[in-house]
């Protein structure tokens, strides 16, 4: 049994681990976009770091620059959540 390792990883007492190199403060606030502080207007991932902006803000800010606007890792794509919409008409149908 190695206990000295598990109260090691509890040396403090704060639910949330420290980010790496965070000096930067997120919004507390979900549902907003850093972009434009506004309510999120078609939510979209940026591809590396899973952020969430506008999908119009970060489609118009990676046309500038293809970095997260918050962590600066740069991404490929941006991956935009539809509207959850169910399957009408297609799939199983009855005959
Ligand atoms: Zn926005
Ligand atoms: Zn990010």
């Amino acid at each position: 049994m190695a206990r000295g390792a598990e109260e090691a990883l509890q040396e403090s007492g704060s639910a949330a681990p420290a980010a790496s190199g965070g000096g930067q403060r997120e919004p507390a606030a979900a549902g907003l976009c850093p972009i434009c502080l506004g309510d999120l207007d078609n939510a979209a991932h940026v591809g590396t770091c899973l952020h969430t902006f506008c999908f119009g803000c970060i489609r118009q800010w990676a046309a500038v620059r293809a970095a997260c606007p918050l962590c600066r890792q740069r991404f490929g794509r941006i991956l935009h959540t539809f509207t959850f919409s169910p399957p009408q008409g297609v799939g199983r149908g009855r005959e």
